[in-house]
């Protein structure tokens, strides 16, 4: 899954994602990324998320719209994507065996990140500077 979130000159979010699914799924799969909520979500008073990795796991919690209700609630969206990614580890005895990620941005253009698994890296593009963040994950 590519997932992509812009905070423009305005202030207004917007996001997007593109998936293939995943390798050797089952012909009628649906995954995350074509269900607003899971795969992604904006709310344009608050911030937008974006996720990828295994769809059943992150279906299951809602992740992106979580994510953007606890950034409504308070938190920035590191510790909203953190909560998020503990969610579905809590949830799953078998979570060394899949991967989630998250991507969070809200309001005043902060950002966060977070997986599972060390490996995911998001491309943070702000203020002119274009660089490659490597996310902070859950199981060392
Ligand atoms: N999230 C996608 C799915 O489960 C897979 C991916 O991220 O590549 O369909």
């Amino acid at each position: 899954t590519i997932g992509m979130l812009a905070l423009d000159a305005n202030g207004d979010i917007a996001g997007a994602c593109s998936t293939s699914g995943l390798s050797y799924k089952m012909k009628g799969r649906v995954g995350d990324s074509p269900i607003i909520g899971s795969g992604l979500f904006i709310d344009n008073e608050i911030g937008g998320a974006v996720a990828t990795g295994m769809g059943e796991e992150i279906i299951k919690t809602v992740g992106s719209f979580l994510i953007v209700e606890l950034m409504r609630n308070g938190m920035s969206p590191q510790e909203a994507c953190e909560e998020a990614v503990r969610r579905v580890v809590a949830k799953n005895k078998n979570y060394k065996d899949f991967q989630v990620a998250y991507i969070a941005i809200n309001k005043a253009g902060s950002t966060g990140s977070y997986c599972i698994h060390e490996g995911f890296t998001m491309m943070k593009y702000q203020n002119g500077i274009n660089e490659a963040v490597k996310s902070d994950f859950h199981h060392s």
